[in-house]
């Protein structure tokens, strides 16, 4: 299943897939755990992990097509980059023909926004032609917080210190950034929400259309698990203790607006509803 869609409201959002991967051992991604600790939340199988307690996780873009708007969120890794994550490092996905199989041009996206600036949500703005990274998405306005240009630019993704130069830095050159507010209300019932932790100008995204609404997340949670452990960090969370609170946070108040919640990392079935749990929460999957 390479393509996905939900309605919220008038508003449709399509997942398109980069990659997949399932049966990871869950230290490498939440180093304090084991797949015993994640076995004994049986709930995660089949959709999030598998019965030993290895994870799945996945890469997907999402199109958020509004009101006349054609939104493109987290544009994943991308073609032929150089990447310290082996199983990131120059690959050749058929992501823009599975964007062609689901009815979409890059050409129609007219803005992309990004939650955070790490090397799997900024790939495919651009890609190589002639031996150049040039911009793939070429009539939008590219959204960023001035935190994670900064962050970005100062070499804040681990292992790999060319991130901004490759996939930012062409945009700009282009005139196709802007910065704006980390909670800046986009229009069109569309609004960023400040969550940092993962990394310093981390946000989420808002929709709201019809009254109904959707959220998300981004990288302040990577696996529906977090939802039953919220305190568990990811290896990449750069602030912890602020990423522990965002998630405690953001779950409270997702459970509490009934919002459909789709995680960016989320695998097999990304879009659900956020649900009190005891003293946490769990992932309730839309079928
Ligand atoms: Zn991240
Ligand atoms: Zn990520």
């Amino acid at each position: 299943m390479t393509t996905q869609r939900w309605t919220v409201g008038r508003c449709t959002i399509t997942s398109i897939l980069e990659e997949q991967i399932e049966h990871i051992p869950p230290e490498m991604f939440f180093p304090d755990t084991t797949a015993a600790d994640v076995a004994r939340h049986a709930w995660l199988v089949p959709d999030f992990a598998d019965g030993e307690g290895r994870i799945a996780l996945r890469v997907q873009a999402l199109v958020i097509e509004i009101g006349g708007r054609t939104v493109l969120s987290d544009p994943c890794v991308g073609n032929g980059k150089r990447l310290a994550v082996a199983f990131w490092n120059e690959r050749e996905w058929p992501f823009l023909e599975r964007f062609a199989d689901a009815g979409l041009a890059p050409d129609r996206i007219d803005t992309v926004v990004h939650t955070h600036l790490h090397a799997d949500h900024v790939g495919w703005d651009t890609h190589l032609a002639d031996g150049r990274w040039v911009p793939t998405f070429t009539r939008a306005r590219h959204l960023y917080t001035a935190r994670e240009l900064a962050w970005c630019e100062a070499g804040g993704n681990p292992g790999v210190d060319h991130v901004h130069e490759q996939s930012i830095a062409p945009i700009l050159a282009a005139g196709l950034a802007d910065v704006v507010a980390e909670d800046a209300d986009l229009g069109g019932g569309l609004r960023l929400e400040p969550t940092p932790g993962h990394t310093p100008g981390h946000v989420s995204l808002w929709i709201e259309s019809d009254g109904e609404t959707a959220l998300v997340s981004g990288d302040f949670l990577h696996h529906p698990v977090q939802c039953a452990e919220p305190a568990w960090h990811e290896a990449g969370d750069e602030d912890r203790e602020l990423a522990r609170t965002t998630r405690r946070t953001m779950l409270g108040r997702a459970a509490a607006s009934c919002a459909l919640f789709i995680g960016t990392h989320f695998p097999s079935r990304p879009a659900g509803r956020i649900v009190a749990d005891g003293a946490a929460w769990r992932f309730v999957p839309e079928r």
